[in-house]
């Protein structure tokens, strides 16, 4: 299932305030359809009780961005380009990650360092096959590279 659309989903909610009592059921079904959830929403109870759901929506709505933020500045604080990670931001993003998400980042990060370096650093002309991450002036600089460099270099022991 696609994610629901953050702007519909808050124009959703602010319809929970609806005077009209059908525009509140339309907008709570709606909401139930697209995430599942209604917060305890009735669209006919009393003004007190709709009011105290309708926090639980905001609040829910505000993690909601939270989350997305978070995210945003994750992707954005780990620079990476051309097979560098500049090590300050990644021990800084380690520090924002949930702990169990953590190998699951790390491997996507890796993955897309493989991606970045598909060609070999020195000769540019055969596949990089070849890893071999050098910590230098406080970042990782990953050499990729073709077995046939990695062993001119003395980077492969085989
Ligand atoms: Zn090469």
């Amino acid at each position: 299932m696609a994610e629901p659309d953050p702007k519909e989903i808050a124009v959703l909610v602010a319809r929970l305030s609806s005077e009209d009592s059908f525009e509140r059921l339309e907008a709570i079904e709606e909401l139930a359809r697209q995430t599942q959830l209604t917060f305890g929403f009735r669209f006919n109870d009393p003004p007190a009780e709709r009011e105290a759901a309708i926090r639980r929506w905001s609040d829910w709505l505000k993690e909601q961005k939270r989350r997305r933020d978070r995210k945003q500045q994750l992707d954005a604080a780990v620079k990476l380009s051309g097979g560098i990670i500049d090590l300050a931001s990644l021990k800084k993003a380690m520090e924002e990650i949930p702990a169990e998400q953590i190998q699951g980042y790390l491997h996507n990060l890796l993955l897309k360092m493989k991606v970045e370096q598909s060609r070999c650093e020195a000769c540019h002309q055969r596949p990089a096959t070849v890893q071999v991450t050098v910590l230098k002036g406080g970042a990782y600089r990953a050499h990729a590279l073709c077995e046939a460099c990695a062993r001119e270099r003395g980077d492969v022991l085989a």
